[in-house]
């Protein structure tokens, strides 16, 4: 009873929050200046507003200021911890049956995979979000019932990879989105491991990276020009009344934003970067017309917002994390991220105000 009291209760709340920020988050992250960087005498391009922590400033050559507003802005010594108190309020809301995306955007190099996967010594959001997730399952353990599975997939030149169900010695087996009897998409034949804890999980993720470099002469740059999707499903049993949810959790890496110089590139390369900005672009579409509540949602312009359709709109939470960084030789890249990223949450951005 005091369980479904604070489930209801718990529902309640995120229905307000919903109904007075919307359920679309976006929060922008800068990386710290690297060592070459600081070698090369770089500066920062990057102010950030010492009294509130949601805007940021950007300083173009010509020593004009844009300002940028997003629903936080973190900075480069916030740690992974820091991110993850942010992040824990939405991905938490799987185990009630939410379907939660969230998105890593940006230039290579950004911190996109440091955000989602992290370094050994430094775990990032997907593996934090499954800890959590086992210790509040575990933590509900008398009154609901839950399993979570494990899928996880690479997006490139709009083909479907599953990166669990293979390996080095196998032919790649090729995926497609399909409409399920309930109006979800499903992926026929992608693989679901049930997972039990932290580390089977942790093991899952490694191997699922060994396949998906796989091929790739640079395995940096392969990861880069490819979108790569973790799902969680979670299915709960309420051992109260018996009731039924299945919800997934979606942990994407994006591939690099950056744009290629039309004369350099050509062959493959170019098809990927068309297809890369086809499949961005089209999640920017997607997202914005969400945030701006108009009637046509364009999810089957890409494989990407396609697969994702289900988990994007409706009551569904979604956080993009734009990454971004500090060098001067990034400017333009880290100003073309950070439109991107106003457009999709529907906020202008503008000169920056007068500092008085
Ligand atoms: P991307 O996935 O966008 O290509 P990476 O995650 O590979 O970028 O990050 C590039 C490098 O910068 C990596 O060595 C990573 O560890 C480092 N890095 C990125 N963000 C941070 C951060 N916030 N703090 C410390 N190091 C970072």
């Amino acid at each position: 009873k005091k369980y479904l009291d604070e489930s209801s209760e718990r529902k309640r709340l995120n229905n307000e929050v919903i109904e007075l920020k919307g359920n679309i988050r976006v929060f922008c992250r800068c990386r710290p200046l690297n060592q070459v960087e600081i070698a090369n005498g770089s500066s920062s391009v990057v102010e950030f507003d010492s009294s509130q922590d949601s805007e940021l400033q950007i300083i173009s050559s010509d020593s004009s200021k844009k300002q940028f507003k997003f629903d936080h802005v973190f900075r480069p010594e916030d740690g992974q911890e820091v991110v993850f108190a942010r992040t824990k309020p939405i991905v938490i809301s799987v185990l009630d049956g939410y379907n939660v995306c969230i998105f890593a955007y940006g230039q290579t190099g950004t911190g996109k995979t440091f955000t989602m996967e992290g370094t050994p010594e430094n775990r990032g959001v997907n593996y934090r979000t499954l800890e959590e997730l086992f210790r509040a399952s575990g933590e509900r353990c008398g009154v609901m019932k839950y399993e979570l599975f494990v899928s996880m997939m690479e997006v490139y030149n709009e083909k479907i990879r599953d990166l669990l169900g293979e390996n080095s010695n196998q032919p790649t087996k090729k995926l497609e989105i399909k409409q399920a009897a309930e109006g979800t998409q499903e992926v026929p034949g992608l693989v679901e491991a049930r997972v039990y804890s932290t580390e089977e999980v942790w093991e899952l993720l490694k191997s699922g990276s060994q396949v998906r470099s796989v091929g790739a002469t640079n395995a940096n740059e392969l990861s880069s020009r490819s979108h790569c999707l973790l799902r969680v499903t979670v299915r709960g049993t309420n051992l109260i009344n018996g009731q039924k949810t299945r919800s997934h959790l979606w942990l994407v890496d994006l591939a690099g934003s950056e744009r290629v110089g039309k004369i350099e590139v050509e062959g493959e390369r170019l098809k990927e970067s068309q297809f890369i900005n086809k499949s961005l672009s089209a999640l920017g579409d997607v997202i914005s017309a969400l945030a701006s509540k108009t009637g046509h949602i364009p999810y089957r312009n890409s494989k990407l917002t396609h697969i994702l359709q289900s988990s994007l709109g409706g009551d569904c939470k979604t956080v993009m994390f734009v990454q971004i960084s500090p060098s001067t030789a990034d400017l333009g890249e880290t100003l073309c991220s950070l439109n991107f990223a106003s457009r999709v949450r529907g906020i202008e951005s503008g000169p920056a105000r007068k500092q008085v």
